[in-house]
């Protein structure tokens, strides 16, 4: 897009501890205390959705171990989540934004981007249709949320977290290159904590030494994401809000710090990554059919491996049993793994409808 293009205007909502605030609201009793939801810490493998802000204090974050969560904070009141609740909520929030736009893409059932370039009601300003979004998910749901303000999709994301929670933070044009210069590189989302290293290693510790690159030095250290760097931190993000975006796959995929050369450590590996698909499939309501194991070594070869069921499934000891049969399949003989991931796809036409819907909720 040439840069006299019209400038959009984008706004990013993100729900404040979603699923903890929920069952705040829902259950006075746990106002003011920390709460956990979540797999519950006796269980198996169990990992935390939503922490509510009180037991951030005690370093509890999402995706981390139950177990490790009721160490940190032991007067955690650890809660299941009700995610029937949640998507009716979602639904709620949903109306509200499209009071003001169509061009809305869910994240998740917590988190959008709104396309307000032109509002339905006229409102003309941004900032001012993030602040009446955020008073009405106030008035009539109870709940807070941040808003990030902005022309393009990356910065508005970054903007929304700045002043949590019940923030609201408008980055201009005028603002974005400052803004993007004094950026740590870590908080450049789709940065992971590997990339980040690198970064790091190579004395790249803001948006500015990210400047100082070439398009085609960001492409040789960093490959495809290089490319997408070096337009982001020039402010530049083109990508249009998707109201209809449609889930094909979930996954994840674990980079490591040293190569892996004993099965007992892929298998915990793969213990891991599997419950994170799973936990991400529970939250999109999804179900696949298939699973797929990505392997990389350490010269950089990189294999897949497919097996697929009659039966959807989202089953974290199924996903973790399979993605581990799959990779006993493969030539384990002094192999150096340096990447895992496992994705499951083909989820049923029924299941995709559905999964779609809810991703439409928000
Ligand atoms: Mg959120």
């Amino acid at each position: 897009m040439p840069e006299t293009a019209p400038l959009r205007k984008i706004i990013h909502i993100d729900m404040d501890a979603f699923y903890a605030s929920v069952e705040q609201r829902d259950h006075p009793e746990y106002l003011g205390k920390p709460i956990v939801v979540g797999g519950l810490p006796e269980g198996r493998g169990g990992v935390v959705a939503t922490a509510s802000y009180e037991a951030r204090k005690f370093g509890v974050r999402s995706a981390m171990p139950s177990k490790k969560a009721q160490q940190l904070c032991p007067h955690a009141i650890f809660v299941r989540p009700r995610f029937a609740v949640y998507k009716e909520v979602s639904q709620q929030i949903r109306a509200i934004f499209s009071r003001y736009t169509d061009l809305i893409e869910p994240l998740s059932l917590d988190e959008a981007y709104l396309d307000v370039t032109e509002d339905k009601l006229n409102i003309g300003s941004a900032i001012d249709i993030a602040q009446e979004i955020k008073a009405a998910i106030k008035e009539e749901l109870q709940l807070t949320a941040s808003a990030g303000v902005s022309v393009n999709k990356f910065v508005a994301k970054i903007a929304s977290d700045i002043n949590k929670p019940d923030g609201l933070k408008f980055i201009g044009p005028s603002a974005i290159q400052t803004f993007m210069e004094k950026l740590p590189v870590e908080k450049f989302y789709g940065v992971g904590k590997v990339t980040a290293d690198k970064m790091k290693r190579m004395n790249l510790h803001t948006g500015l030494d990210l400047k100082q690159l070439s398009e085609q030095e960001m492409i040789r250290h960093f490959g495809k994401t290089g490319l997408f760097y070096y337009q982001i931190v020039r402010g530049i993000d083109n990508r249009p809000v998707q109201p209809h975006r449609e889930t094909k796959s979930v996954g994840a995929e674990d980079t490591f710090a040293y190569d892996l050369t004993t099965t007992e450590e892929m298998f915990s590996h793969l213990d891991k990554i599997a419950a994170t698909v799973a936990s991400r499939l529970e939250r999109y309501q999804l179900k696949g059919r298939t699973v797929t194991i990505k392997v990389k070594y350490s010269d950089f070869r990189q294999i897949t491996r497919s097996q697929s069921f009659t039966l959807p499934t989202g089953d974290e000891i199924t996903i973790a049993e399979t993605a581990k049969q799959l990779l006993t399949g493969t030539d384990l003989t002094d192999v150096r793994i340096r990447l895992l991931g496992i994705t499951l796809s083909n989820f049923n036409i029924a299941d995709k409808e559905e999964g779609t819907d809810q991703l439409r909720l928000f």
